[in-house]
């Protein structure tokens, strides 16, 4: 029956999996460590992560541990019964930041649907509910869901999804913060920020810009969010990227590094903000699940040991030191370098899909992102020996754009 339109020639043939991404025809089989061995045995560098998310490398020894023997115990029960592992979770990451509560996700678009809940919830319960719209930063990504593509307001996430959800006023990136000010209004809520922006192209707020946005917030009686889903989990060589800073949110949303590729996310909060999520205000089947926790647990047991950020310092430092050579080294394919911790970005003067295929030819795994990024976002456990073979292909891959460019000389002569 499915083949019964078949008489028609001009009918297009869908993949079982909806076209939705430009994948590239590669194939991890497995991996270990830092690195990534496809379906053909090639072996890949990984300084990617999945996109920010395999913040400890591939089959971390303790992780497969603990995630096989969590398997052989309980799988699932329901946020109706008592999750031992998520009461110990949250007890620790609020021992660790500025948050008093917080509830697990399934995702990075979870964690910040739940905080955009809980910003209104909270003016709700302060006699406050005309203040119900989100300030958000030209660039931003926040997820995929209808309200979290409505946040971006990018043409590129909403085409053909409209309407769009109309509860964000866009303010253009960053550097002049009283640009901010005047987009308040008294139906303001929150304002939402990544404090390194990652899709948008690894774009850090400055300490001074944070603690301009915390001053606004508080004069304006208006709630700080951060999206940390990418810049969050020990990316920045702090547990969150706002603790570079001498400021805190009202709410945070992480994901991605928190569960190192398993499945989770969670939205932090104040005591202030979080008591207004009464009983029945907000539900999830799966979120906070045991697997989940036991791996939660565990992510944190690993990055919170002795050393283990000075160890993620160190390598920031030297990794970027061996950029800024390779910038001088090629002015004319790279701009810049900037980024913090090991969520680092080179802006290049040309697209970066073209440097990122080169890259993998090479047996390097790199992410684009907007503003002509190339991401690097290394395992937050790679050793020097890993950040010279990267800085060694990525040189190798200079050398080839650089023979490609169009001779400037020989144009003049034209
Ligand atoms: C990836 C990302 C999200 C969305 O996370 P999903 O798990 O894909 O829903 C949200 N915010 C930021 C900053 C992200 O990088």
């Amino acid at each position: 029956m499915k083949n019964s339109r078949n008489d028609n020639q001009e009918e297009t043939i869908i993949s079982p999996v909806l076209p939705t991404y430009a994948r590239t025809d590669v194939a991890i089989e497995y991996g270990k460590g830092v690195y990534a061995y496809d379906q053909n045995d090639k072996e890949y560098l990984d300084f990617g992560c999945g996109i920010g998310v395999n913040n400890l490398g591939f089959c971390h020894p303790e992780l497969v541990k603990t995630l096989t023997e969590q398997a052989s115990k309980v799988w699932h029960t329901s946020n109706v019964y008592r999750i031992p592992g998520q009461e110990r979770l949250a007890e620790r990451l609020a021992e660790n930041t500025f948050a008093d509560t917080m509830f697990f996700t399934n995702s990075g678009a979870e964690a910040v649907e739940c905080a955009m809940k809980m910003a209104r919830r909270y003016h709700n319960e302060n006699e406050n509910p005309e203040r119900y719209r989100i300030i958000t930063f030209e660039g931003c990504f926040h997820g995929r869901t209808l309200a979290t593509i409505a946040a971006s307001g990018k043409e590129k996430l909403v085409g053909g999804f409209g309407p769009m959800m109309d509860a964000f006023d866009y303010v253009s990136f960053y550097r002049d913060m009283s640009k901010v000010e005047q987009a308040i209004t008294h139906e303001t809520a929150a304002i939402m920020i990544e404090p390194v922006m990652g899709e948008g192209g690894i774009k850090p707020v400055s300490s001074d810009n944070m603690r301009i946005l915390r001053d606004l917030c508080d004069k304006h009686d208006i709630l700080l969010i951060f999206d940390e889903v990418q810049c969050g989990m020990g990316r920045t060589e702090k547990l969150f990227a706002y603790q570079h800073s001498n400021i805190s949110p009202d709410i945070l949303c992480a994901a991605k590094g928190i569960g190192c590729g398993f499945p989770m996310g969670a939205c932090l909060a104040t005591e202030k903000v979080g008591r207004c999520m009464t009983k029945g205000s907000h539900g999830s089947t799966y979120g906070g699940n045991p697997m989940a926790m036991a791996i939660g647990n565990k992510v944190l047991d690993i990055m919170l040991a002795d050393g283990f950020f000075d160890h993620v310092e160190q390598m920031s430092y030297d990794l970027r030191k061996g950029l800024m050579t390779l910038r001088n080294k090629y002015p004319d394919i790279i701009d810049l370098v900037r980024g913090v911790g090991l969520m680092l970005g080179l802006k290049l003067k040309l697209e970066p899909p073209t440097f990122v295929a080169k890259a993998l030819a090479h047996g390097l795994l790199v992410v684009g992102a907007a503003d002509n990024v190339v991401r690097l976002l290394p395992p937050l456990v790679i050793e020097k020996k890993h950040m010279d073979e990267a800085l060694e292909k990525l040189e190798l891959v200079c050398a080839e754009i650089e023979k490609e460019l169009p001779d400037p000389q020989s144009e003049e002569d034209e």
